[in-house]
């Protein structure tokens, strides 16, 4: 079917879609679902809540012809959800899929990666806050050391999951000293790493400004080590600054949403994973698609309903960032994924 690109009040189009597939998640990192608040008791979404994958990828295929190429698939963590790769295959074979990724903790991923890859996805992006044990254990808030992960890494560079990306979300007096090692790993390996602001996403993590380290910092950590220069963007909308190194090997990003946000390009909708359409990482809340989906509507309502969405979009949090706007009410990233 023929696709539309469809355009928000600032004029950016609709692009990439990411999918939340679950509230769950098997770490429980501080700046994003503190284990003294999402303790045993916590009351998670039941199963009946959860788009079914026929329900996600009946959105999909709407996307798609409402200009969508990107497709993501985030979380909570999305390996917890079960039999995660038969939506991979049901996306993987939407045609004018371009781009399917996912984002993971990849504590689940050895032993799965093979699975994803034989399902369609096309590549991975494995957050990893710190090679160093003592520093990764606190930041994952479960105490789990690195091996798990390094495993599930290897698995899905063998299983040709490529490019890997690395996500390292880099809070200062917590994991800046390790930047350089993960850099150096990543550069050894074959890997992109991309560093990131800390972000002040929903309204649990006690967010502070001086918690983070400006994306330039790290640019210039990582330069003074491994000479870099600035790579041209390849598309609108690419997130990361990134930097290639002089000596060939390899490149490194930065994602600076605090110091220099980039809302101008934003071009992405996220999928909650009991079926809301937030079209902004610190939106207060989304519009509900399953709503539509279980009373019988046609695609084309929900695709009416997803162009009203969009073209009433007018977000631009992180440029508007203030004391003010921290404090307010937000959807959280566990919920929402990143
Ligand atoms: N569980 C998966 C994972 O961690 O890769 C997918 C979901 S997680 C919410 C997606 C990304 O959001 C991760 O890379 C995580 O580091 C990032 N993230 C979560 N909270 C953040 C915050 N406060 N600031 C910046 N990035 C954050
Ligand atoms: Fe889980 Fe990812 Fe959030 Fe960490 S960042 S708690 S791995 S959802
Ligand atoms: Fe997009 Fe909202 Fe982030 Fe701006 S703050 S880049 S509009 S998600």
């Amino acid at each position: 079917m023929k696709s539309t690109s469809i355009y928000d009040t600032f004029n950016r189009p609709l692009r990439d879609l990411r999918i939340s597939v679950t509230d769950r998640c098997n770490f429980r990192c501080p700046y994003c679902m503190p284990a003294e608040i999402f303790g045993d008791r916590y009351e998670f979404l039941p199963r009946a809540d959860l788009l079914t994958f026929e329900e996600i990828s009946r959105i999909v295929k709407i996307a798609v012809q409402l200009g969508v190429t990107k497709v993501r698939i985030t979380g909570g963590e999305p390996l917890v959800r079960q039999n995660i790769e038969e939506l991979v295959q049901m996306i993987a074979e939407v045609e004018g899929i371009e781009d399917l990724a996912m984002t993971t903790n990849a504590y689940l991923l050895s032993g799965y990666a093979q699975k994803l890859k034989k399902a369609g996805l096309h590549r991975i992006t494995v957050s990893l806050d710190s090679l160093d044990d003592t520093v990764f254990q606190k930041m994952n808030g479960r105490g789990f050391s690195t091996a798990r992960v390094l495993d599930g890494i290897k698995e899905a560079k063998e299983a040709g999951l490529q490019p890997i990306k690395i996500n390292a979300v880099v809070q200062k007096g917590v994991n800046d000293h390790t930047v350089i090692e993960l850099a150096e790993w990543c550069k050894n390996n074959g890997h992109i790493p991309r560093f990131i602001e800390y972000m002040d996403v929903g309204t649990l993590n006690d967010w502070k400004l001086q918690e983070v380290v400006p994306a330039n910092e790290i640019v210039d950590l990582i330069g003074q080590r491994f000479p870099a220069d600035p790579i041209v963007p390849t598309y609108q909308g690419e997130v990361a600054q990134r930097y290639r190194y002089r000596d060939g090997q390899g490149e490194f990003g930065v994602i600076s949403s605090v110091s220099q946000p980039f809302c101008g390009d934003c071009s992405r909708m996220r999928l909650s994973p009991e079926g809301k359409a937030v079209t902004c990482l610190f939106a207060e809340s989304g519009t509900d698609l399953r709503e539509w989906l279980r009373n019988g509507a046609t695609d084309d309502q929900i695709k009416q309903t997803i162009v009203g969405i969009w073209g009433t979009r007018e977000d631009r949090y992180s440029e508007e960032r203030s004391e003010e706007t921290v404090k307010r009410k937000k959807v959280e990233m566990y919920h929402i994924g990143g």
